[in-house]
């Protein structure tokens, strides 16, 4: 029987997802996972900072970057020379993680606390955009997903700077979602215990926009950073 289940175990991981090897059925608390694909791009589109895990030569990185979406496609970009860029342009498969905090969930004991989260995590292997427009459409994606509204005051780049980017794009296919929110989920027992539970929401604020120091007029600020 028990080794039954061993062989269910590891027939199941080996049959998912061949072409990433990546397993995205979520083993603990699989209630808490989907793979919505809408669900997926409104976590992303709310992110502006992504960590890319990859492995090179046995040693796995996570490196922090900013992304942009464009359809079902993630979109990251970094300089031409980038360890990162030109490994993962040349075929090294990455794991692209976007989390956001939405509270601290206080239980009455410390094994029940938890936080309330909504996370992503998109598997597969990033393609290098070469074409001029795909790539000055995607940067420009990037961009606005960061600041939306910011393209429309900004100079087109010039062809050096275009040519020092590079513009990575990664499918929006294999990817799981995971996320909590709600209240502390005490066990019976300790409902009757004289301790504080509850949420702490927590949430990324901007503040107030501050001028650069070499502004050469008081130029307004714009309506879209408002
Ligand atoms: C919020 C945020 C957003 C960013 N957005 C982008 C982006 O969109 N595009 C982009 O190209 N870069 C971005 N960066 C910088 C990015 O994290 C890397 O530093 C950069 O891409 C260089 O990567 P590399 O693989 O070429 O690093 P290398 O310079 O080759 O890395 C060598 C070593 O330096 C250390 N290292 C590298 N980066 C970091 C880091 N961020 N923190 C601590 N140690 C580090 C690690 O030990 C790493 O193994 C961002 C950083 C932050 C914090």
């Amino acid at each position: 029987m028990e080794l039954k289940c061993i062989l269910t175990f590891y027939l199941r991981r080996e049959t998912i997802n061949m072409t990433t090897q990546a397993d995205t059925r979520l083993n603990r608390l699989p209630e808490r996972g989907s793979q919505n694909f809408e669900l997926a791009c409104s976590i992303i589109d709310e992110a502006r900072i992504c960590h890319v895990g990859f492995t090179l030569k046995g040693q796995t990185y996570v490196i922090p970057m900013a992304l942009g979406r464009k359809g079902n496609q993630l979109l990251l970009h970094g300089s031409v020379v980038s360890r990162l860029i030109r490994n993962l342009a040349g075929g090294v498969p990455c794991c692209v993680t976007v989390t956001h905090l939405d509270g601290l969930v206080l239980a009455r004991s410390a094994f029940h606390s938890s936080m309330n989260y909504r996370s992503v995590m998109v598997f597969g292997t990033a393609r290098l955009v070469n074409d001029p427009e795909e790539k000055q459409r995607g940067l420009d994606a990037l961009v606005e997903h960061l600041v939306p509204g910011r393209m429309s005051e900004l100079r087109d780049s010039t062809r050096k700077e275009l040519n020092a980017t590079s513009l990575l794009s990664l499918p929006i296919e294999t990817f799981s979602v995971k996320s909590r929110n709600g209240p502390p989920s005490d066990a019976a027992t300790d409902i009757s215990a004289a301790v504080w539970a509850g949420i702490i929401p927590l949430e990324l604020k901007a503040g107030d926009p501050e001028d650069a120091p070499d502004m050469v007029e008081k130029i307004p600020l714009p309506d879209y950073l408002k």
